[in-house]
């Protein structure tokens, strides 16, 4: 049974006999990353007691940590919730898994570890379709800041350009000249410089420039076009989720916090106001039986349960599409058309190329994998050194480019990966091959997570409907052509690269958006799914406070939020939500 969880022994979070015997200011359902930093922020205040609650069990599990065991996390009931998608016609018909982490620090504690913040734009476009000015770049930028702990702004650290301080944060107590320059410290979200490098992919690099890409030595300052490795969140070697940011050591040192781990919400409680409905608290499947946290009054309850579980409880909860709903056999507190809507991914086409290793030069992660030797030597780096690659981050080389040259600014993604297999959770090629796996930044397509019946054991319907637009479709094939026009470069020449997916004989527009449908598979960003607009915009859920309409002391904080998903990895985008979050639900706005 769940139940009050003291995980240290110097922690002094409150146990007792019954989870439902006090009532909380503020529950958050989800521990995830944003459930996490949002968790941190409103315990700070000691006057307020604070509930937690997760799905998943704790975080002790070695391969969490271990960054290259993400490849044992994923599909494992352990860490991953085991979601399948709805066959999409775009993917020929195929379904796809879709990992969304169940434990402490959520989809953190099993993703890819890349620390990206997206574009500028993205932003804009956000403030512009909520019409609220707190979503612009420069709004958003100090709550990037707040909690990042960049290591190039460490003591004793080569000194940085004043643009770039001013763009990051860091938790080294800034000196009087920094703080003009960047006004404040940063935080726990620790970011680093990858472990390892490997010739193939610096030779890729040197082609992604040859072909245009200029380098870049930021992928964060607003505009990310450019090619280099990637900065992850991990310390020395060790992969960083939230829950050790934001839960280890300060949450769980206050006596007003209170953790629930292996404990399901299955609905919302809520009660009818003059005004409409008010959240009330929650009911928790805790494995052997039903129980409930209760809000105090004037409290509130944020659902940090992600793009998949949040639109989930609120249509368990009777909040969603009244056809849905009512086709379940639930009665509708509140009809919201967009709970469930507007389902946002990125969509990754994954070519392989077979190379030959030049004399002298690294092989691949597939042949030195193959061997003990190789894997005898991976493991004493690691245990070693924490280098190597058991340290690696799926992907270490990102590059960000235009499909084609009349984008107004950069609509691709490349993440290349040293390694290649048929599909994730399969085992490694053979070959020596390296992947250059690319997505369309901005997609079009529009998706669906939807209950499936009224009970809260059932998994969604998740339908992405991946490549159901003619503009993504177009994308699809413009992309793989620039990998084309990249791998073609000289730099990569002495690997003699031989396109083993999709296959160079396809060359026409159709028969590559076909075989992207092949090769494709989702790079695990869903979004968008409760998002937050404007009053005057019926498929909203959220105003841009983040705030459920016509039900009060409800929000909904997590990767659902986003109206658009940003041209990036959507985890510390949506750590910022949560800190914007967090100062709003403080200050009571
Ligand atoms: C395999 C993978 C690789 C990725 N790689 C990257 C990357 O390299 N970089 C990057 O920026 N982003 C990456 N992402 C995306 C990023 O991790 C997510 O966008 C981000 O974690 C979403 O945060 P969230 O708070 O919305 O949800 P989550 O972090 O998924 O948190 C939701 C939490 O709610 C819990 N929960 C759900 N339902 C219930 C319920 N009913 N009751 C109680 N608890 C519940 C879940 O167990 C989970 O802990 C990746 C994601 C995955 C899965």
């Amino acid at each position: 049974m769940a139940c009050a969880y003291t995980p240290f022994p110097e922690a002094s979070a409150t146990t007792r006999d019954t989870m439902s015997d006090i009532v909380f200011d503020h529950i958050i359902v989800g521990a995830g990353t944003a459930g996490c930093l949002l968790a941190n922020r409103l315990s700070a205040d000691r006057s307020k007691r604070v509930l937690l609650i997760e799905a998943g069990r704790k975080d002790d599990y070695h391969w969490i940590h271990i960054p290259v065991g993400y490849l044992y996390c994923i599909g494992n009931p352990r860490t991953d919730w085991l979601y399948q998608t709805e066959p999409s016609a775009g993917l020929n018909g195929r379904t796809l898994r879709y990992p969304r982490g169940k434990t402490l620090g959520g989809s953190s504690s099993i993703n890819g570890m890349i620390y990206m913040r997206g574009q500028a734009q993205d932003y804009e476009r956000w403030a512009e379709v909520t019409g609220d000015a707190a979503w612009r770049w420069d709004q958003v930028l100090p709550d990037f800041k707040r909690h990042e702990d960049h290591y190039k702004l460490d003591a004793g650290a080569p000194p940085v350009s004043e643009a770039f301080a001013a763009l990051h944060g860091s938790r080294v107590p800034p000196t009087t000249q920094e703080k003009r320059i960047n006004g404040m410290n940063g935080g726990e979200w620790r970011v680093e410089k990858q472990r390892l490098r490997w010739d193939v992919l610096d030779d890729f690099a040197k082609a992604a420039q040859q072909a245009g890409i200029p380098a870049t030595d930021d992928f964060n300052g607003g505009d990310n076009e450019g090619v280099s490795y990637f900065e992850v969140n991990q310390r020395k070697g060790w992969r960083w989720n939230t829950a050790k940011a934001f839960l280890r050591p300060t949450c769980y040192g206050r006596p007003n916090f209170e953790m629930w781990t292996s404990a399901q919400v299955s609905r919302l409680l809520l009660e009818g106001t003059d005004n409409g409905q008010r959240c009330t608290g929650v009911e928790v499947w805790t494995g052997t039986e039903m129980t409930r946290a209760i809000l105090k009054p004037g409290g509130e309850l944020s659902l940090c349960a992600g793009s998949v579980g949040s639109p989930q409880i609120l249509q368990l909860s009777g909040i969603g599409p009244g056809e849905l709903l009512r086709r379940h056999g639930i009665a509708v507190q509140r009809e919201l058309p967009g709970v469930g809507a507007n389902l946002q991914d990125h969509l990754q086409i994954r070519s392989v190329y077979k190379i030959r290793p030049p004399k002298g030069a690294q092989s691949t992660l597939n042949t030195l994998a193959a061997s003990n030797w190789g894997r005898m030597k991976m493991g004493l780096q690691f245990a070693l050194q924490r280098r190597g690659p058991m340290s690696m981050a799926p992907s270490q080389l990102g590059a960000f480019t235009r499909s084609d040259p009349d984008q107004p600014s950069a609509n691709i993604q490349y993440h290349v990966q040293p390694l290649s297999l048929d599909a994730f959770g399969e085992p490694l090629h053979r070959f020596d091959a390296f992947t250059a796996s690319v997505c369309n930044l901005k997609p079009t397509s529009r998706g669906t997570v939807e209950i499936r019946s009224n009970k809260f054991e059932d998994a969604p319907q998740i339908a992405p409907n991946y490549l159901s637009t003619p503009e993504d479709r177009q994308v699809a094939a413009q992309s793989l052509r620039v990998t084309r026009r990249i791998v073609g470069q000289s730099a990569l020449a002495r690997w003699q690269p031989e396109e083993f997916k999709p296959g160079a004989q396809y060359t026409s527009d159709e028969d590559l958006a076909r075989l992207a449908g092949d090769i494709a598979t989702t790079i695990f960003h869903p979004v968008g799914t409760t998002r937050m607009g404007r009053d005057d915009d019926e498929m909203a859920v959220l105003d841009s406070h983040l705030r459920v309409r016509g039900v009060a002391g409800l929000r909904v904080v997590d990767a659902g939020a986003m109206p658009f998903i940003t041209s990036g990895n959507t985890n510390s985008p949506t750590l910022m939500m949560a800190e914007k979050a967090a100062s709003w639900i403080r200050a009571g706005q």
